[in-house]
């Protein structure tokens, strides 16, 4: 080892689904990992029915460690080295591991043996390893808390030899789960619910509702940055941006302060559900968490979810925004997300916004103004754009 990782092995996350499924999430998986390591033609990889193995040639480990990171559907991975399922070789390949670490330290071996019909058992592994590098070096053993643990997993043809578990972003692969589409702002909020959108294996398709000339051709940019950075959990993300502004002005002309942006959300909700139920989305997603702004009161989120009829998912509906801004930095969208752009909510931002919207009243609102058409017109001119993370050129979905 040392030098010498040959292989790197991944361990699958939530498997608790059986049979086709199980084929499909590993499957996926490791079309997932070839798409997220595409710049590395010289890998090879191996399925079996619980790991992939992916076979080095020269390429930098710490660049592989980073894009295997953020892979979903990994629970861990080792960098490991592959020998002979022979004591011997075994032996001896532990033995110059443990040479490889500065002297004296405590250490400990684990050794799983899915080759029943090796000679040792595991316990007998165990011992035969760490005697030899108890009488060829200094280090000292230590089960409970080791300096360094060398694990080894014997298998029929061959055996792994690995030293540090390296966790995986868990979850399940992106797209096992089909695909929703996600209300993206430019705010801290969404971006972060794509993630964990993500993470439970949805592809995740986006909706940006601009209101030029009021908001920025730079507003309109940061949205599809921030859909480029969240899109290394998929490779590419496709992003529609509607012309909101007619119905915006409209909405504003008829139904005064206090209820607009009500309406307002009530609009993007229905255009959204149009556009998702004709693009194979079955859900509908927000960054909206519980008593944040106005309209994110229960009162308000019923108010606005009467007008549809499709799942709502809503990632962060019980977080802290403390927790939100963490995961924001964690993700790396947080300190784009503060810059400081107008949007098509805070253009027009309402003194006093209603906390408890009443669901007549809304009706009521909405018969001043033919909101039909101008829903249609906002169908008719939605700008497709397709975002890609900044290492990859083609989507793998
Ligand atoms: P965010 O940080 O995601 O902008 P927020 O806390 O600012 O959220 P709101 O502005 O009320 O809250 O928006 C709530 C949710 O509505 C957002 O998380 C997003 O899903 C959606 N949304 C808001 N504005 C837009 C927009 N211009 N285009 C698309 N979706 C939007
Ligand atoms: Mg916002």
């Amino acid at each position: 080892m040392g030098n010498k990782y040959d292989t790197i092995l991944i361990r699958y996350g939530e498997l608790s689904t059986k049979g086709k499924n199980r084929k499909d999430f590993i499957k996926r998986l490791e079309l997932n990992l070839k798409n997220a390591l595409r710049n590395y033609p010289n890998l090879t990889y191996q399925r079996t029915f619980d790991r992939i193995y992916i076979k080095l040639t020269d390429e930098n480990p710490d660049e592989l460690k980073e894009i295997i990171s953020k892979v979903f559907g990994i629970s861990s991975f080792s960098f490991t080295e592959k020998v002979k399922s022979d004591l011997d070789v075994i032996k001896e390949a532990c033995l110059n591991y443990a040479k490889s670490m500065n002297e004296p330290k405590t250490f400990k071996v684990i050794t799983r043996r899915h080759d029943k019909s090796f000679p040792l058992n595991s316990d007998g592994i165990n011992r035969a390893v760490a005697s030899d590098i108890l009488k060829n070096t200094n280090h000292k053993v230590d089960v409970h808390h080791p300096d360094f643990s060398i694990q080894i997993e014997v298998r029929e043809e061959d055996t792994y030899i690995t030293s540090e578990k390296i966790p995986g972003a868990g979850g399940y692969p992106t797209g096992i789960n089909g695909k929703v589409l996600l209300l993206l702002s430019g705010g801290i909020d969404s971006p972060v619910a794509a993630y964990e959108l993500m993470k439970r294996g949805l592809e995740v398709e986006a909706i940006h509702y601009a209101s030029p000339p009021y908001t920025s051709e730079n507003a309109k940019q940061k949205v599809l940055d921030l859909a480029s950075l969240i899109s290394v959990y998929q490779g590419s993300m496709r992003v529609n941006v509607v012309n909101f502004t007619d119905l915006q002005l409209e909405i504003y002309k008829a139904v005064g302060d206090s209820y607009a942006i009500t309406i307002m959300r009530r609009m993007m909700f229905r255009i959204a559900e149009r556009y998702a139920k004709a693009h194979n989305c079955l859900a509908i997603a927000t960054g909206e968490s519980i008593g944040q702004v106005a309209s994110q009161t229960l009162e308000s989120m019923s108010v606005i979810n009467e007008v549809i009829n499709i799942p709502v998912i809503r990632p962060l509906v019980c977080m802290d925004k403390l927790e939100i801004i963490n995961l924001a930095k964690k993700i790396n969208t947080y300190e784009l997300s503060i810059l400081p752009f107008e949007d098509c909510c805070t253009i027009f931002d309402p003194k006093n916004p209603v906390t408890k919207p009443k669901s007549d009243k809304c009706y009521e609102l909405e018969e001043r103004f033919d909101y039909e058409s101008l829903i249609e017109q906002c169908m008719q001119n939605i700008d497709n754009i397709v975002v890609y993370s900044k290492e990859k050129k083609e989507s793998f979905l």
